[in-house]
C-alpha cells in the first residue's frame, strides 16, 4: 500500500510556492520545474497538483480528468522545448527500489542528448 501523503515534502512546498524553482509550465493539472541536479541538458520535473505519493495511488485514485490532464501536460511540455524528434524519456520511480527520493509523484522528463538504453 502507498503511504499516506506528506504534504511537508518538498514538492509540495514548491507547489505552494514556499520553496524556489525554475517553473517552465503550468496548467490546471500540471506544474513543472527544472530538476536542481540535473541528469541530462534537459531535466525537467512534472508534477501534478494533487497530493499523490507515486504513480500507485494516482493511477489507483485520480479521476480520468486529473489523469488525462497529467498526462496530456507532460507531452505537451515534451513539445514545446522540442524534444520529440531528438526523442527523450518520460520516467517515474515509483517506491524503494526505484530510489524514488521524494514522496509526491513526478514525472522526469529528461533530454538533450542521447540518453542510452536502460532496458537492455
Ligand atoms: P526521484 O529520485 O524522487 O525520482 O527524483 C527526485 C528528483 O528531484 C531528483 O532528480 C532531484 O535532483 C530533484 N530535486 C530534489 N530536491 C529538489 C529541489 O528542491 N528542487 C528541484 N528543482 N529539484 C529537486
Amino acid at each position: 500500500p502507498t503511504l499516506p501523503y506528506d504534504d511537508q515534502n518538498i514538492f509540495a512546498k514548491i507547489l505552494r510556492g514556499e520553496i524556489p524553482c525554475t517553473k517552465v509550465y503550468e496548467d490546471e493539472w500540471a506544474f513543472a520545474f527544472l530538476d536542481i541536479n540535473p541528469q541530462a541538458p534537459e531535466h525537467i520535473l512534472v508534477v501534478p497538483k494533487g497530493p499523490y505519493v507515486s504513480w500507485d495511488d494516482f493511477s489507483l485514485t485520480a479521476s480520468a480528468e486529473e489523469i488525462a490532464g497529467f498526462i496530456r501536460a507532460v507531452g505537451k511540455i515534451a513539445r514545446e522545448k522540442g524534444l520529440v524528434e531528438p526523442g527523450y524519456r518520460a520516467i517515474a520511480n515509483i517506491g524503494p527500489n526505484s530510489g524514488q527520493l521524494v514522496p509526491h509523484l513526478h514525472v522526469h522528463i529528461c533530454g538533450g542528448r542521447p540518453l542510452g538504453r536502460m532496458i537492455p
